[in-house]
């Protein structure tokens, strides 16, 4: 019979192909939908990180040797299973996240779509030929593995955010070792399961449960080259900054506060319908989620306030499973510091137009909290300033569409952003003029496709590589140059003092 599994029943690490349930310290686990404790997940400490890492040294030695097409027939029965188990990893997701299943398979077919881009590694890896770069003298570039790579993941997408690293990683010949989010650490358990049957060699994907403490030590494990990090800003540059002075290559993504633009000709309706689903989806619990959108004429500004005001009051809310518009928060405390921040900002002055905290949903067991809508919000707010990561949307009004590429530029972050309109030269000079990685004309969430690259700008990314795509096999590689000659005539040519390239063509 078929392996189900649920939630509750991983406690422990993956390592070496097999359950491994070391480690000195448990934590405590809810189900985001009721409250309830269900259980608590092992914490890996020094000793099983050690451990670890040592079974993805050896494994990386045979697996570099492997073939990338042969490593790509691996990754097509692992992207293969991971579909045929579809529904079984969203009630993961859903039943340890909290988000709606509907959510949840959205998430899981963004993370599909990166291991069909891993399964093009042969491809991806071919390098780049010269010949004749001088007199019978070729010379080429190839794409050699770093060896152990970390992922460190966070809580908000259990499966799609390690789906951006360890295929790729992997199928370029590397091990990885990854520590998903404590607060979700089930589904990353489970991938590594899935993709153990679909025959990778033991060690070469393992997973470590475990905290900040965790990931602690392996960030600073001298057999560990490469990082990549996903999470809120300040641990992604204090991560960035550990690794840069241990010499190991990173990526570290951050934060984000999203604005959209309205501008006076865009179609209101679909512009607030797109928002919508963009603020509140996921509970506003997605980095690239919108968080202000900027309003630009009171007459716009006006519309789009009354449109929403309805549409955010009617928000049918309640448990992941029931795929109502949205779940619950991930945790208590991330809620009690939302509803704190909702408080901040009433108390300096921006308008609640519709208040979370009167919603139905926040009496109720679980971490419910309703839509907050607030109109006449301003930068030095901490609802403005500050990434909420929940269902809160703060507008505000602005003059001109220079006014409001201002206030974006300003901002700390650059991860997302997008503008409505229907003018074809005011959405090409936004995307031309403003400073954010990730930009959509008329599209909410500009996600990139896998065969794209995704990283944000300024406080929203750290280090040079964006995640995943070209991007992603650039930096799970380094570049190996070869020049090679070869003559017909033995010791034909004679000493040359001079650097190559100082003789005259011809
Ligand atoms: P987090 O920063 O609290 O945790 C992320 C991961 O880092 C977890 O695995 C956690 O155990 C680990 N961690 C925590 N403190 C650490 C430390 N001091 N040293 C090393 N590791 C540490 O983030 P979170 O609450 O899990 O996730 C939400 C945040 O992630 C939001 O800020 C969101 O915007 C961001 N995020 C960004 C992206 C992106 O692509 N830019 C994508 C998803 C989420």
């Amino acid at each position: 019979m078929e392996r189900h599994l649920e939630a509750t029943e991983i406690t422990g690490h993956f390592v070496s192909g097999k359950p491994d349930a070391t480690g000195s310290k448990k934590l405590e686990r809810f189900d985001p939908a009721t409250g309830e404790k269900i259980g608590y997940v092992t914490l890996a400490d020094e000793t099983t990180v050690n451990a670890a890492v040592e079974s993805s040294i050896s494994a990386f030695q045979e697996w570099r040797l492997v073939e990338p097409a042969k490593r790509a027939v691996v990754l097509r029965r692992f992207c293969d299973l991971v579909s045929a188990r579809a529904d079984e990893l969203c009630r993961l997701i859903t039943s340890e996240h909290g988000k709606t299943l509907l959510d949840s398979k959205g998430e899981l077919q963004r993370g599909i779509e990166n291991i069909e881009y891993a399964t093009g590694i042969a491809e991806h890896l071919k390098g780049e030929h010269s010949k004749a770069v001088g007199p019978d003298i070729d010379s080429w570039s190839e794409l050699s593995p770093l060896g152990v790579v970390v992922g460190i993941t966070p809580f908000n997408f259990p499966v799609m955010v390690p789906l951006w690293m360890f295929p790729l990683a992997v199928a370029c010949g590397n091990a990885f070792i990854l520590k998903p989010s404590e607060k979700v650490p089930t589904a990353g358990y489970r991938l590594a399961e899935l993709f153990s049957e679909a025959g990778l060699p033991d060690g070469v994907f393992n997973v470590l449960q475990g905290d900040h403490e965790t990931a602690g030590w392996l960030l600073k494990h001298p057999d560990i080259q490469a990082a990549s990090f996903v999470g809120s800003t300040p641990v992604a540059k204090s991560i960035y900054k550990a690794s840069g002075e241990s010499g190991k290559r990173v990526q570290a993504l951050g934060g984000a506060k999203n604005h959209a633009v309205v501008l006076p000709d865009a179609d209101i309706e679909s512009a607030t319908n797109a928002i919508m689903g963009a603020a509140y989806g996921s509970c506003g619990q997605r980095c690239m989620a919108l968080s202000v959108v900027v309003s630009v004429g009171d007459e716009t500004a006006d519309a789009v306030a009354d449109v929403l005001t309805k549409k955010v009051a009617g928000l049918n809310i309640g448990p992941g499973m029931d795929d109502l518009d949205m779940g619950p928060l991930n945790s208590g405390p991330q809620r009690d510091r939302i509803v704190d921040l909702i408080q901040e900002g009433v108390d300096q002055g921006a308008t609640i137009l519709i208040d979370g905290r009167r919603h139905g949903s926040y009496q109720q067991p679980g971490f419910y909290l309703g839509g907050t809508l607030f109109d006449n919000v301003q930068p030095g707010m901490s609802i403005y300033d500050e990434e909420i990561f929940g269902p809160v949307l703060c507008l505000v009004r602005v003059r001109t569409a220079s006014d409001a590429m201002r206030i974006i530029n300003d901002s700390q972050y650059g991860n997302g952003t997008c503008i409505f309109t229907r003018d074809g030269y005011s959405a090409r000079t936004y995307a031309n003029e403003v400073e954010a990685g990730m930009v959509g004309i008329n599209v909410p969430l500009p996600v990139p496709v896998a065969n794209h690259s995704f990283g944000g700008w300024k406080d929203s990314r750290f280090g040079d590589l964006a995640a995943y795509g070209p991007d992603g096999v650039r930096f799970y590689t380094r570049r190996k140059t070869i020049t090679e000659r070869w003559t017909s005539s033995a010791g034909g040519r004679g000493i040359d003092f001079a650097f190559p390239g100082s003789r005259p063509a011809g």
